[in-house]
């Protein structure tokens, strides 16, 4: 089958790759010319691990191509997806002019019969209003139709979750849409992947569900830690004796200083928004949202009072700034925020992040130490901060840091020492809801 994938970000990328794994010739498109010749070179214009390897096999045995020629690909496919971003406005909806810049690139190419399917993740009704767009737009009487396929893969290990997803949710009104993308999912649909075809708004609506709960389960584990610290209760294991309920589960139950991503923050927002539009107002998600802002802050406190209530020229070392582990991205990271604010109250920071150097230094700017490794980070430092998950800084030598550090306080926001363990060193350990 012939599919384009229209933006080549992080979903994008990974969705034409998968595709073309699944033995498709399928072309990426994106407008940033740069991120294109990296792409055909077989580099990734960001970290995922895996995707290199997918992207630069797809590449070598011609079944993936990037180009800029969005109409030539468009008139090329009989599956489009879009894959562009939605990222929130000011009032917190989506923005969705790289979606309708997108449904009128199809229009005004559309020279045979198409399905043209949303990968973003959009409000409830944007489908339909690409219908009407193409409508609108398009100079001929060709037919075409319409179809919401969220996607649901996490950064960090797309590539697995692309070929691997817990379900695919399919929303269409058409059978011949539903029969085409069924065709296409041919791998995983026998692969017993379970599927759920239904309405293009409730297929909308599916995912900004989905990740709102995520984010919920996130603060209703952060409320708990703030408990436990003032009860003097562990979070840990209420969090193991919560999650062996079949009905509760394991997964999101660690407390830290946030959620943050390029996903959670904007998708609860948006369903505010959605909800408020329709003249609904969800309690739940907005004290998910409000419960997110305060922990982040609550992190920044934290730190403070774990050097005796004054940042002022205090050295720090920082570890971690992607928004979560396996990923350069900073979009909406807690770590950036809590870094940020402590420079803000004038720490001295040395910061290290496996991945997200690059992409933290564009935010910090020149105001902390950018440093080579973990040991480089703490060196002379009063505090460590563990602000994200790598699995490297789990492995620290702890002995080690301690003799490069000038000060003996772990300020860990992800949880990932043994308290115990900590202070046997000598360290004072300071967690998330952890007694
Ligand atoms: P991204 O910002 O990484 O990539 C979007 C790409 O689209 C950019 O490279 C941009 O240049 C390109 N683009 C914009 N307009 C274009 C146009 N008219 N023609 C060609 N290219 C164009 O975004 P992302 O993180 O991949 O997310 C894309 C969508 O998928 C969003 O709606 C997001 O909410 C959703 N989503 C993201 C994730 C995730 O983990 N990142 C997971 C599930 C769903």
């Amino acid at each position: 089958m012939r599919v384009a994938v229209i933006g080549a970000g992080y979903v994008g990328v990974v969705t034409a790759a998968g595709f073309a794994e699944f033995g498709n010739e399928v072309v990426c498109v994106d407008k940033i010319p740069e991120k294109v010749e990296m792409l055909r070179k077989g580099e990734i214009p960001f970290y995922e691990p895996g995707l290199q390897e997918l992207v630069g096999k797809n590449l070598k045995e011609g079944r993936l191509v990037f180009t800029t020629d969005s109409p030539q690909a468009i008139r090329d496919s009989l599956v489009i997806f879009i894959a562009v971003g939605t990222p929130p406005r000011g009032d917190g909806s989506a923005d969705l002019s790289y979606v309708e810049e997108v449904a009128r690139e199809i229009a005004a190419n559309l020279n045979e019969y198409k399905v043209v399917v949303t990968k973003s993740t959009v409000p409830v009704g944007t489908s339909l209003r690409i219908k009407e767009i193409i409508n609108t737009h398009k100079n001929n009487n060709t037919g075409f139709d319409v179809a919401s396929n969220p996607e649901f893969l996490r950064e960090g290990s797309a590539v697995y979750d692309f070929m691997h997803p817990d379900r695919v949710v399919i929303g269409t009104d058409s059978d011949a849409a539903k029969a085409i993308l069924r065709d296409l999912y041919r791998p995983l649909y026998l692969r017993e992947t379970p599927f759920v075809f239904t309405d293009p708004k409730t297929s909308e609506l599916i995912k900004y569900a989905s990740n709102s709960f995520l984010a919920m389960k996130i603060s209703f584990i952060n409320e708990i830690a703030n408990l436990c610290d003032a009860l003097g209760a562990d979070v840990h294991v209420v969090a193991k004796g919560m999650g062996l309920d079949g009905r509760i589960g394991p997964k999101f139950l660690h407390p830290g200083p946030g959620y943050g991503g390029s996903c959670f923050p904007k998708d609860t927002m948006a369903l505010l928004r959605m909800a408020q539009e329709a003249g609904y107002h969800f309690h739940l998600v907005d004290s998910t949202v409000q419960v997110n802002q305060k922990q982040q802050e609550k992190a920044v406190e934290k730190v403070r009072q774990a050097v005796d209530g004054d940042l002022k020229g205090v050295v720090i070392g920082f570890l971690g700034l992607s928004f979560k582990p396996n990923t350069d991205d900073i979009r909406e990271s807690p770590a950036l925020y809590v870094a940020r604010r402590l420079m803000e109250e004038g720490a001295s920071l040395r910061v290290f992040d496996p991945a997200a150097m690059k992409n933290a230094s564009q935010v910090l700017g020149d105001g902390c130490v950018y440093c080579k490794d973990s040991y480089h980070a703490a060196k002379g430092a009063k505090a460590l901060v563990v602000a994200t998950e790598w699995n490297q800084f789990r492995n620290l030598d702890l002995a080690k840091v301690k003799e490069v550090m000038n000060g003996k306080v772990i300020v860990d926001l992800r949880n990932v020492y043994e308290p115990e363990k900590a202070k046997s060193l000598g360290f004072r350990y300071v967690g998330m809801g952890r007694r």
